[in-house]
């Protein structure tokens, strides 16, 4: 392998114009501090003038390299990946040349930076790699010796080289929100994807009525007709937007925001109760996370030693005795308990009859629930018939949270969606590669 060929390795430079002298590699001081500096001559015979296009003869001639103006130095320095921990430059010779069919003079041009640009495209790409993890970007800009501003940049370009396809949609779609930033037009932006693999599809900055309808309206009439599903928490917007954009999608309620209706509901009756009863405050202070759990989940042959009731006792007791104390209570809890079985175990008959005959003793907390439930009982149906859920949003939420603190939160909306969406599309490759691999 030649000396040229041996740098252009390790430095990884794709341009096999650029060559390099013996003596090339030094260490100086550069901003003050200490850096590896290459010094490169990037010289090769064009094909045509870069300005009037004529194809090369005889009357393009070499004419010396590229001066900058401003420091009177025949080289460009361009910035490249560090070399074991240090800055690295190139100080590159572009070699010039004079066409003498339109009198003008060019300077060669190298894949290994844009012209009047001075960082390299490994630097860019490696901006890149690194925007794709859940890092800061200040960390970023320090790890590679750039600019806030320069991964800023880059990251906004790389983002705006992939335009949504309009024409075409999932047929199963996932909608959600999150806490947007404070620059954000809404407080919660909204965010959608592909229910059968969780790919992110996009994030409009507000989730409100009148922007989303206008958002959606960009996507072809054929691409909306094909929704079959929409998968949606109880926001009442998202319900009037499906039917108006989505005209053959049915609507289906996430599994886990129904049974929070009625989990919340009976916690409620809880608090209320225990605030009524302070003997049995601290019993139902507690245990309140036994009232929660599913009935069959109970265990009743354990036994331990409970504080609260000074004695050994298993969950099932507990549960036992807490109901024992009120029928409402008693009522309220079955209810709770028949509801997230029906959705668990997808039976649509123990939903029906819970809904249809309700105990007259429910809480006025979970008759309100019930009333939701009543009203939004076609959209239950959906939701026990097809194996749809929000789940996969759930986790990219998560990870949008974290974004958002090791970002220290982020000024601009635009900037913000642009990371996600990045993030996403390399933790979302990852995984598919992964499968691929299994
Ligand atoms: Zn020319």
């Amino acid at each position: 392998m030649s000396h040229t060929n041996c740098i252009s390795t390790l430095l990884d430079l794709k341009d096999k114009n650029i060559t390099f002298s013996k003596n090339c590699i030094q260490e100086t001081q550069i901003k003050n501090v200490r850096s590896k500096l290459i010094l490169g001559t990037l010289s090769f015979q064009p094909t045509h003038c870069y300005h009037c296009g004529h194809s090369f003869d005889s009357n393009i001639i070499k004419h010396g390299f590229k001066t900058s103006r401003i420091k009177l130095v025949k080289t460009s320095r361009i910035k490249l990946v560090k070399i074991s921990g240090f800055d690295a430059y190139l100080d590159l010779k572009k070699q010039r040349y004079k066409c003498r069919h339109c009198d003008r003079t060019f300077t060669l041009e190298t894949s290994l930076v844009n012209p009047n640009c001075f960082i390299s495209t490994p630097v860019k790409q490696a901006i890149f790699l690194e925007a794709s993890h859940k890092k800061s970007e200040t960390d970023i800009a320090r790890e590679l010796n750039v600019s806030h501003s320069t991964v800023n940049r880059v990251i906004h370009s790389s983002y705006e080289e992939q335009p949504l396809p309009f024409n075409s949609l999932p047929k199963v779609l996932c909608f959600d929100e999150f806490k947007s930033v404070k620059s954000a037009e809404g407080a919660m932006s909204f965010i959608f994807c592909d229910a059968s693999n969780g790919k992110l599809i996009d994030i409009v900055e507000d989730r409100r009525l009148s922007t989303l309808r206008t958002y959606f309206m960009r996507f072809s009439k054929a691409a909306r007709e094909g929704v079959t599903h929409v998968v949606i928490d109880m926001y009442a917007p998202y319900m009037t937007l499906i039917k108006e954009v989505f005209p053959k999608a049915k609507i289906v309620l996430d599994k886990f925001h129904i049974v929070q209706l009625v989990s919340r509901a009976l916690n409620k009756t809880r608090i209320r109760f225990m605030n009524q009863n302070k003997e049995f405050y601290n019993k139902f202070k507690h245990y309140w996370r036994l009232l929660l759990k599913a009935q069959e989940d109970l265990n009743a042959t354990h036994y331990f030693y409970s504080n609260c009731f000074k004695k050994m006792i298993s969950q099932q007791e507990i549960i036992d005795f807490l109901l024992a104390l009120d029928p409402e209570l008693k009522e309220t809890y079955d209810f709770y308990q028949t509801v997230q079985q029906a959705i668990k175990l997808r039976n649509l008959e123990i939903f029906h009859h819970a809904i249809q005959h309700p105990s007259d003793l429910l809480s006025h907390e979970m008759k309100t629930a019930l009333k939701t439930l009543t009203h939004y009982q076609d959209y239950v149906k959906n939701t026990i018939e097809t194996p749809y859920t929000n789940g996969v949003l759930e986790g990219i939420n998560n990870n949008i949270k974290v974004i958002k603190r090791i970002a220290f939160g982020y000024r601009s909306f635009y900037h913000f969606k642009a990371r996600i969406l990045i993030i996403h599309k390399y933790t979302f490759e990852q995984k598919k590669k992964r499968n691929q691999a299994v």
